[in-house]
Parts: C-alpha cells; structure tokens; sequence
C-alpha cells in the first residue's frame, strides 16, 4: 500500500490529489479506541511564537510543501508519532500551557483537519473548559474548501479562530509548490469563501513576501484572487518568507531549488501596495 504514497517533491514528480491523499493518510494517522478518536503525535509544548502558545505537533499533511519545515513524519507517518485521544492532547496543552502561564493553544507541524472527528472532539474540550481563550486553527484549507459542512461545524465553538495558509499564486505554481495537482488550487480559495459565508474568524497568511520563491506575476495573480473574493482579505493578510528550518533546506534541495541565505531582499507588503494605489486614485478623482 505504501510504496506509491507521496514522500517529498522530487524534480519530475507526478502531482497527487491531496484530497486522495487526506484520507489515505487518515488511514495511517487516525485511529478509533473504545469510543475515542485517537490521532498521532510527535510531542507536545509550548511553542515560542504568538508570544507563547500550547502545541500539539500531530502527524500527517495532505500537502507536500517545498519549503514545509515540518519533522519527517510529514512523508512518513507510519514511521512516526504516538496515538493519543482528543481527551490526552487536550488534557497535555493545558498542563504545559499552565506551566509557562498561557492560554492559547494550537495543533502545528500537520494538517489540523484531518483527523475530523478527533479535531472536533479536541475543540469541544477546549469550548468547555474556562482555561483556554483561544485555539488558533492553522490550515492548508484543502479540506475546509472541498467540505463547506465541516466549516459550518466551526460554528459550535467561540474560540477557534483560523489562518488559512496560501502557498501560490497560479495552479501551475501551487502543483510545483506542494506536489498537489493543479485542479486542487482553488481549494483555499473556496476554503475562504466558506469561512466568510459561516462568518468564522480567520486570516490568510501566504508566503508572498520572498521574492525567491514567487517571482511578481505569480504575486499580482494571488492578490487579484484574493481581491475579487473580498479585498479586505489584504488588509489582513499576513505575508511570509521562507525561513531556513533544517527540513524546509533539505526538501527545497530534494525538489532541486537552492535558495540564496540570509535573503537579501523582501518585497514591499501588498496591503501597503494597495492602500498606496488607493490614496493615488483619490487624489487624480
Ligand atoms: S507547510 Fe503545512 S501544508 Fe505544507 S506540507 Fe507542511 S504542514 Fe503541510
């Protein structure tokens, strides 16, 4: 079963359908016990960003990023982790974000989503427990944007707040990117325009800001997406550059892209962009 299962992007890779992927790597990642949801993990603590966060790193991606940082168990989740239930993750976040005296809480290093019934189950803890004010749902958007209903779920819970995480700006681009093929660019997109509809809080991140990484059509074409679907969407949007992870380094050179270190140059952030153009059209109207 295994020796066709997508591993790390190689020059001349054939493009997956990460929705496909979702549930094979479901298969190997998600596990029912006795009447619990159980999902891998590789280990759980506080993680320094958002000045302190509790996180579970759970395995299993249905993406195959060039520049994911990620552990190995990303390609090889029948390799890595440990089952836990919802109710063990939840009871682990909270005792070490008790520990460092903080109250947010994540699952990070895998796609969140998969795994449904044990996300759903882990927020429901989180929903009834006092200590936790919030739980910040980082997501490739791919199954948010296939499934609408499961967005609508989000709608039980007040402190799940979602970052939608855009890799490229053109199908072609997003297929060299994550491996995923081109049909499955839009998924994000749709992923946004449901948590718009279900009125969940969100924001897009994307990695627009690295010139190394996306060059100036792709740029225009991911912020032209954005707009048309809401142009508040820039205001918001949180850019970002590929920071040098000792994995991220390892699966750009698998896929044969060598990127120059400490980067040199950023391109200007696009809500400044578009605000200037605004403040322009004014003036010459
Ligand atoms: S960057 Fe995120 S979406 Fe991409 S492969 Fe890594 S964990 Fe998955």
């Amino acid at each position: 079963m295994m020796e066709n299962y997508p591993r790390m992007v190689k020059p001349g890779h054939k493009p997956f359908d990460p929705v496909q992927l979702a549930y094979w790597t479901e298969r190997i990642v998600c596990r029912r016990e006795d009447n619990d949801h159980m999902r891998k993990y590789d280990s759980i603590h506080v993680a320094g960003v958002y000045r302190g966060i509790s996180t579970g790193y759970a395995v299993g991606c249905c993406l195959r990023c060039i520049f994911c940082w990620s552990p190995p168990s990303r390609d090889f989740p029948e390799k890595y982790g440990r089952f836990l239930s919802s109710f063990q993750v939840f009871s682990e976040l909270k005792r070490h974000a008790e520990k460092a005296g903080v109250r947010k809480c994540r699952l990070s290093g895998c796609e969140p989503t998969l795994c449904r019934k044990h996300l759903l189950s882990l927020l429901e803890y989180i929903e009834d427990d006092p200590y936790f004010r919030i739980f910040i749902l980082e997501t490739n958007g791919i199954l948010f944007g296939v499934d609408k209903d499961y967005v609508r779920r989000l709608t039980a819970f007040s402190k799940v707040y979602v970052r939608v995480s855009l890799k490229a700006g053109t199908p072609e681009k997003f297929t060299e990117k994550t491996g995923a093929i081109n049909d499955a660019f839009e998924l994000p997109f749709r992923a946004i325009e449901h948590l718009l509809e279900y009125e969940i809080p969100f924001h897009v991140a994307s990695m627009s800001l690295d010139p190394r990484i996306m060059d100036l059509k792709e740029r225009i074409a991911l912020a032209s997406k954005l707009i048309s679907i809401d142009p508040k969407l820039i205001d918001y949007l949180e850019e970002e550059i590929v920071d040098p992870y000792k994995m991220a380094i390892k699966r750009l050179k698998a896929a044969g892209i060598t990127l120059k270190w400490p980067i040199e140059e950023l391109y200007r952030p696009l809500k400044e962009l578009i605000h200037n153009i605004k403040d322009l059209a004014k003036k010459k109207f």
